[in-house]
């Protein structure tokens, strides 16, 4: 009931309940190796990373200039979701700096609205490359004005906590519009 397809830098995730025909697109932002993935495949799983490669390939040659097919998904992506995730790894504070940015093209792509933005910090299993502490994650959603949420999609950790929010959020604001 879920696909999603992912490239470098951007996942997407479509999702929808039996008892609910609606499908939300949910998009996973972030540097490489940050594990978009890997967080994406407990969840859904449903395509494997070749099809999802071809997927972000694909979308790239229906328009965009091949140099710029990154940037093109990019910013395609930016006003195609319901939801955003945007994940850096707690073992690289570049990944960190680099979901700051994201926060703010994903504020200027969709200024008016009001998306449900999760900030995940990823691979809090590997204790010792620990390079951003949960303070410093917990105060930079503050002032992004997001939930925020510390994951190991190795261990499993705290995944479907940050998926049943994000399902969560997204319903929350839909049956604020509805009523
Ligand atoms: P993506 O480029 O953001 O999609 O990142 P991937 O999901 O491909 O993950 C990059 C690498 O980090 C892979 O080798 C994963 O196995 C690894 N990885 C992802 N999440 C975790 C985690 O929570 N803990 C650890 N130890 N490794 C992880």
């Amino acid at each position: 009931r879920e696909s999603w397809a992912s490239d470098s830098s951007d996942s997407v995730i479509s999702s929808g309940s039996d008892s609910d025909s609606s499908l939300y697109k949910v998009i996973l932002l972030g540097e490489h190796g940050v594990g978009k993935t890997s967080l994406a495949r407990i969840f859904g799983g449903v395509e494997d990373c070749a099809d999802a490669e071809e997927a972000g390939e694909g979308a790239g040659r229906r328009g965009a200039p091949p140099a710029d097919d990154s940037q093109w998904l990019q910013n395609h992506c930016m006003k195609m979701g319901d939801a955003y995730i945007i994940v850096y790894s707690v073992t690289d504070k570049v990944s960190f700096e680099k979901a700051s940015e994201l926060r703010i093209q994903l504020r200027r792509a969709r200024q008016t609205e009001d998306i449900p933005i999760i900030l995940v910090g990823n691979k809090t299993d590997l204790v010792r490359s620990r390079e951003v502490s949960v303070d410093e994650g917990r105060a930079c959603a503050v002032v992004f004005d997001c939930k925020f949420i510390e994951t190991s999609a190795a261990l499993h950790h705290n995944v479907k906590d940050l998926f049943e929010g994000i399902v969560r959020q997204i319903r929350l604001r839909k049956d604020s519009k509805e009523d």
